[in-house]
């Protein structure tokens, strides 16, 4: 899920009324990521703290892919990035495939038990006759992450 709201560089920003959520709370543009961390918490990002998208993917603000790091973290957070063959890194990967994929699981199962060719089943969907294999291997949609989120965050809203 990408923010289709103003950045301030790569960060997704909103803005906020005066005390919003809490008293104290400035007014003006915030981080979209803390705003959804407090409206999820009650509380404020603790100080130190960043949340970033686990999928890699800057736009993203899928609750359900955020981590929390401290700041020192973050740099080895994005030197691991390279590691592309780390458990860690093939999950983020999964995850930006699925944020940008144009099949949700309903119709990944759909494609797995059509007896259609690639061809037919990636021109149905839009989608490369690539796509269509890895679906088909298992690659694309692997059950990965089960249990996926970082926050227990009372409900989802997107
Ligand atoms: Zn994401």
């Amino acid at each position: 899920m990408e923010w289709s709201g103003t950045y301030l560089g790569k960060t997704p920003m909103v803005y906020c009324p005066r005390e919003y959520i809490r008293p104290g709370n400035s007014q003006g543009r915030h981080s979209l990521r803390s705003v959804l961390y407090t409206l999820a918490t009650g509380e404020r990002l603790p100080a130190g703290k960043i949340i970033r998208p686990r999928c890699w993917n800057e736009r993203c603000v899928h609750e359900d892919h955020f981590q929390m790091l401290d700041r020192t973290e973050q740099s080895g957070e994005q030197s691991s990035r390279g590691e592309l063959q780390t458990t860690k890194a093939r999950i983020s990967r999964t995850l930006l495939l699925r944020s940008r994929s144009k099949i949700d699981r309903f119709k990944a199962d759909a494609i797995k038990a059509s007896t259609d060719s690639h061809e037919v089943e990636a021109a149905r969907y839009g989608v490369s006759v690539q796509t269509i294999t890895a679906i088909r291997r298992g690659d694309a949609w692997a059950e990965v992450l089960p249990a996926a989120s970082v926050f227990t965050w009372g409900g989802s809203l997107s």
